[in-house]
């Protein structure tokens, strides 16, 4: 029942009929009991490679019955050697100027994972401070948050064979050079342990998902009124993923995370994964906050429909594990300043009756929008 309304939510066009499936659907998640704990054994782990993504299937259904078929994970797990290197040597070129500033749950093993297994010769030293001249020079254009450095060439990274010359995918001239320099030393040196934390990490969220995945990946499809792309969503483990531990970029969805970062472990982890697969979810509630807004004439924050999937993700974590405490309480989000502290006290009072089915999503979103300033 669950998975039917589920698929047609979506498709139907009466606004009215949506709310109420919505609610149903809701309905039905929380009397099935989403149940923490139940759900299949966790499997035995399995490395991550870029060239042989671990494909799993997910045997039963964490929400109760028991799935007539087998489905495909949602999430696709990599460990690649070309995207681990263009993060460290940006993270290096960062601590190279002296800056070093991880988000409360990027914060990881930082000594370990710099720490080369072995000393460098001298021409290896060359070719990595060539290569980290490159990165201090060029990436420092690019350091805000949304990193465009980052976005530009991530996908085309991990489209690269692991053992190659990267002249299988277009990049720039420079950036090649900067990357086919430190690939030797890199791979000499730190790779095997990087990729094994990788691998590491990916077992552990292999089992959660294992567990987990369905429920949580119907209850947000539910939750905003969105279908998941049918194609996996290509995860990749990397030991740093910018300065707040996971990103992702659209078209298609691929998100990245810090197989060190301490935000990323455990539940953490399963939620950081919800979050950034969540972030394909959103253009429905982005479009309903900005009709509401204007209808309302209120002036809508750019940040509050992230906060939303903040919130949510926590929350929806919480329905299996109940113990767990959302990652946005448990690093900062909410504490960055007296604004963001505001839109939680918003969303909790707007958004969490729709999350426990006892309004709509329409109306959630018109009373959301109804606590804004006036623009
Ligand atoms: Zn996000």
């Amino acid at each position: 029942m669950w998975r039917e309304l589920h698929q047609f939510v979506p498709t139907l066009g009466d606004a009215r009929s949506r709310r109420a499936a919505v609610a149903l659907a809701i309905g039905a998640t929380v009397a099935q009991g989403c149940a923490a704990g139940a759900g299949p054994a966790p499997r035995g782990a399995a490395s991550p490679r870029s060239a042989a993504p671990l494909v799993r299937t997910v045997p039963a259904d964490d929400c109760g019955a028991p799935m007539p078929a087998a489905r495909a994970s949602r999430f696709e797990l990599h460990s690649s050697f070309w995207l681990n290197l263009h993060n460290f040597l940006y993270k290096e070129a960062r601590r190279r100027r002296g800056i070093s500033d991880p988000g409360l749950g990027a914060k990881g093993n930082l000594t370990q994972d710099t720490l080369p297994s072995r000393a460098l010769d001298d021409a290896e030293r060359r070719a990595w401070t060539r290569a980290l001249d490159y990165y201090e020079r060029v990436a420092f254009e690019h350091q805000r948050f949304g990193d465009s450095l980052v976005i530009r060439v991530n996908n085309r990274l991990t489209e690269a064979a692991d053992g190659g010359d990267l002249s299988d995918v277009s990049l720039d001239p420079a950036l090649r050079a900067a990357l086919l320099d430190a690939a030797p030393v890199y791979r000499a040196v730190w790779w095997s342990a990087h990729d094994q934390r990788n691998a590491t990490w990916a077992s552990a969220m292999h089992q959660l998902l294992d567990r987990h995945e369905e429920c949580l990946a119907d209850r947000a499809a539910s939750v905003f009124a969105t279908a998941w792309q049918p194609a996996p969503i290509r995860v990749d483990a990397t030991v740093y993923a910018s300065w707040f531990g996971a990103y992702t970029t659209l078209r298609p969805p691929h998100v990245t995370v810090s197989s060190s970062a301490v935000g990323s472990q455990g539940v953490n982890g399963l939620e950081v994964l919800l979050h950034e697969g969540g972030h394909s979810l959103l253009a429905r509630v982005d479009s309903a906050l900005a009709a509401a807004a204007a209808r309302q004439g209120r002036r809508l924050p750019q940040q509050l429909s992230h906060l939303l999937l903040f919130y949510t993700a926590g929350e929806l974590v919480r329905e299996v594990v109940p113990e767990h405490v959302p990652w946005a309480d448990t690093f900062g989000v909410w504490r960055r300043n007296a604004t963001v502290r505001a839109y939680r006290t918003l969303i909790e009072r707007e958004w969490r009756p729709y999350l426990l089915g006892r309004t709509g999503f329409d109306q959630a979103i018109d009373r959301l929008v109804g606590g804004l300033p006036a623009g």
